[in-house]
């Protein structure tokens, strides 16, 4: 008879076609396998999927995964089918036979994996459906989604553990990128799960070279690293849709291979551009943060953000899809105290703690990219975790600039 650890080694052979576990994937799955809630907390691209997925097929009954975005769950459930995994999606783009069918196949046990928004999740009808299955467990992907301080908060999010319970008293795992103390403790608070086992990795990218530039000239910067990065892979992050397409023209008239990406385009004109970009028809995908969750393109070289961004935690995770494959990976952030005016302002017709909270990541913000001190130190301990040294691959290491005019600071301070 096999052991466990053959029998897990196996199974990640044979439908993942890898030779080893990754970090801690093995003792997570032990772990969701044992039946324990779990909170695994790894960065982009560390493979948090695969701690549900392989579990999943070792358990009798289906995995529930919730995920946030439809096309992330098709993404992963197109993989799975393809590797001959019963998988499915419940979501409100299904017609009434394949919802059935999902249904039906689900309840006879035949389906390992399935997906199911949270919107879905919420309706009642799918609810006394979900009551009847067997559930091994239920994964709860990206759970940031969960907490107002996470840098995309759900509202859905919050009702997931009480739909849950409704169903049955299954194991939770919970699975987010996200690290910040304030975020893990609302995850594990709305879940019910303080006593969950936490799987949390370093979050420490250590071929990510950091950088923050005073947004002068920014036109001009842009396109001259741009073209020092030439053939590569990159993406631009802009703030809205205008400047994604008056950025995305500007680097074609410069000849760089470059496309927009926002959630205004046609549909079909983004999933060419997405594509192009995979492809490498693409050099440079120029987007608002509507692109990149889910994007597993390994070598893209540098991440540019031509406009301030809103929190630190955002900002993280679009860096985090540069240099996937552990080689060089530029991040360049643009920074400028009018872009935080602009950033609070789109805030005033939120609700006092919304503006509240989002004011906060603002001020994180901005002392990040004021301080002269090793971003990388900084990041990490934004992220709850310590890192003694100076890291030696950032601006502030590699070149100390004269100290930040202290002017823009104290305007800042005493604007309230
Ligand atoms: P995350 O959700 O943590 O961002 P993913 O689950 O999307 O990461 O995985 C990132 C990439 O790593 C995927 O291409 C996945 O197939 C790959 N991967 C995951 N586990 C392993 C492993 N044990 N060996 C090799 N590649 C792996
Ligand atoms: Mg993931």
């Amino acid at each position: 008879i096999a052991s466990l650890e053959e029998q897990l080694k196996d199974k990640l052979k044979e439908v993942f076609g890898y030779s080893s576990f990754r970090g801690t994937q093995e003792a997570i799955i032990k772990n969701i396998l044992d039946g324990r809630n779990t909170f695994v907390i790894m960065p982009t691209g560390a493979g948090k999927s695969l701690c549900y997925q392989l579990p999943a097929l070792i358990l009798d009954g289906a995995a529930i995964v919730i995920s946030p975005l439809i096309a992330l769950m098709k993404n992963q459930v197109d993989q799975l089918n393809a590797v001959g995994v019963n998988a499915q999606f419940l979501n409100s783009t299904l017609t009434k036979t394949e919802m059935n069918r999902v249904k039906r196949e689900t309840l006879s046990g035949e389906v390992q994996l399935l997906y199911v928004a949270p919107e879905s999740l919420t309706k009642e009808e799918n609810i006394e459906f979900l009551k009847k299955a067997n559930i091994s467990f239920a994964a709860i992907d990206e759970a940031h989604c969960i907490s107002e301080w996470g840098h995309d908060f759900r509202p859905e999010y919050r009702r997931i553990k009480q739909i849950l319970a409704q169903i049955s008293n299954m194991p939770v795992i919970a699975l987010t990128a996200t690290a910040t103390p304030k975020v893990q403790i609302d995850i594990q608070k709305n879940l019910q799960m303080e006593e969950a086992d936490i799987f949390k990795s370093s979050f420490n990218r250590e071929n990510l070279y950091y950088e923050v530039r005073p947004k002068q000239h920014t036109k001009k910067q842009l396109v001259k690293f741009v073209k020092s990065q030439k053939g590569k892979s990159g993406i631009v992050y802009c703030l809205s849709r205008k400047k994604v397409e008056e950025i995305a023209n500007l680097l074609q008239v410069n000849d760089v291979k470059a496309a927009p990406y926002h959630a205004g385009l046609d549909a079909a004109v983004r999933i060419k551009n997405q594509d192009d970009f995979l492809n490498e028809e693409v050099d440079v995908i120029v987007a608002t943060i509507a692109f990149g969750m889910g994007i597993d393109k390994p070598d893209v070289r540098f991440v540019v953000h031509y406009d301030t961004p809103k929190s630190l935690e955002g900002y993280y995770q679009e860096t985090g899809r540069a240099g996937r494959d552990g080689l060089e990976g530029n991040c360049i952030m643009f920074y400028s105290y009018n872009d935080i005016i602009k950033l609070e302002k789109f805030n005033k017709d939120k609700t006092v703690t919304e503006r509240d909270n989002a004011r906060v990541l603002l001020d994180e913000m901005v002392s990040y990219a004021e301080s002269s001190l090793c971003r990388r130190k900084q990041l990490l301990h934004y992220f709850g975790e310590s890192y003694e040294h100076d890291c030696n691959f950032c601006d502030n290491c590699l070149k100390p600039r004269e100290k930040f005019d202290g002017e823009e600071y104290v305007q800042w301070v005493l604007r309230a």
